[in-house]
């Protein structure tokens, strides 16, 4: 493949940004998705970002994916703003001085708030043994933008690194999910004690089953990405994505009754419908007239009470 093409293709429009969803592993909501990385190359087709961002490193077009990425990302968190995005950063690109101010500015330009954009920085090389990584991380933190680190435990042992970076995210790497042994499940659960008494969240990454799943889901990581929830999806499909998986508002009920559903996890008529109705009437607060508001509600919506 002619790599040399690299240059100029987020210009001439073969760069696209593909967005893989992150849900909330409590609620099972789409919270966050990652921006990925797709070339469109005139000849080869659709080509991955492990073929063509190592090549970029060398050649310094990773400067203009960077900034390209980083736009598409501001983007669409600026458009949904309910849904964070999250921004593969290169090493390369915190070699340039200029880093944090350019992350900054997309960040202030699209009217993001706080966590609204992270950035991620792969575990997978030394970022620390870059002058004035650390500053330019702790900058780009300082201003509202979350910093990840990505691959986690695929590589370097990066405790040193959870330590001297200003990490607000851990990823953990997909090879320590697959590895469905006793002892990584063990070594796991050591991994989010520690991280958790740093405050930082917890993604785990490379969730292909359901089984993997309840595991993370029960070692108490925060939020989980990988096939099993959703591939990585051009913009317009993951919009479709976030469609389906929208949640319906509770009808119009009294404060004291919406606070008494709040107070038992139900917060839209998809939470109310993991309840049986016996519960629900049940609760302190909860009287026929907003049961019958519920009732009429959920049967609106094609959703009931569970048996
Ligand atoms: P990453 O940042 O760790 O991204 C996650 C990768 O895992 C993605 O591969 C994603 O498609 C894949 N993945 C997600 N869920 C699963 C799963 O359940 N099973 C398996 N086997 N894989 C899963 P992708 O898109 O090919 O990207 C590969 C790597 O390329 C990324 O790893 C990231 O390091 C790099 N990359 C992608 N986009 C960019 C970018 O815009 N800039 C930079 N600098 N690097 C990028
Ligand atoms: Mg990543
Ligand atoms: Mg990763």
């Amino acid at each position: 493949m002619d790599h040399s093409a690299l240059s100029g293709a987020a210009g001439r429009g073969e760069l696209v940004a593909w967005f893989q969803p992150q849900i909330d592993l409590a609620s099972g909501r789409v919270v966050a998705a990652e921006a990925l990385a797709r070339w469109q190359h005139p000849q080869s087709g659709l080509v991955p970002p492990t073929d063509f961002i190592p090549v970029a490193e060398e050649s310094g077009a990773i400067h203009e994916i960077g900034e390209f990425m980083l736009e598409q990302g501001c983007a669409l968190a600026a458009e949904l703003d309910d849904v964070e995005i999250s921004v593969n950063v290169s090493p390369v690109q915190l070699t340039r001085s200029d880093f944090a101010s350019r992350v900054i500015a997309a960040f202030e330009r699209h009217g993001l708030r706080r966590g609204q954009l992270s950035v991620e920085i792969t575990e997978g090389r030394p970022v620390l043994d870059l002058p004035d990584a650390v500053a330019q991380l702790e900058r780009v933190r300082d201003s509202g933008v979350g910093v990840s680190l990505d691959d986690f435990g695929s590589g370097f042992a990066s405790l040193k690194q959870l330590n001297a970076l200003p990490f607000t995210e851990l990823k953990i790497d997909q090879s320590l999910i697959r590895n469905d042994t006793e002892e990584t499940w063990t070594r796991l659960a050591s991994i989010v004690a520690i991280v958790r008494q740093r405050g930082m969240r917890i993604v785990a990454e490379g969730i292909e089953t359901r089984e993997q799943y309840e595991r993370v889901r029960d070692a108490d990581c925060d939020r989980g990405q990988g096939y099993f929830i959703g591939m990585p999806m051009p913009r317009s499909e993951f919009l479709e994505y976030l469609r389906a998986n929208v949640r319906t508002a509770l009808p119009a009920i009294g404060a004291v009754a919406r606070r008494a559903l709040l107070r038992a996890g139900i917060r839209n008529l998809e939470d109310a419908a993991t309840h049986t109705r016996s519960d629900v009437r049940a609760l302190r607060g909860i009287g026929p007239a907003t049961m019958a508001r519920l009732d009429t509600a959920l049967a609106a919506a094609s959703l009931a009470f569970s048996a």
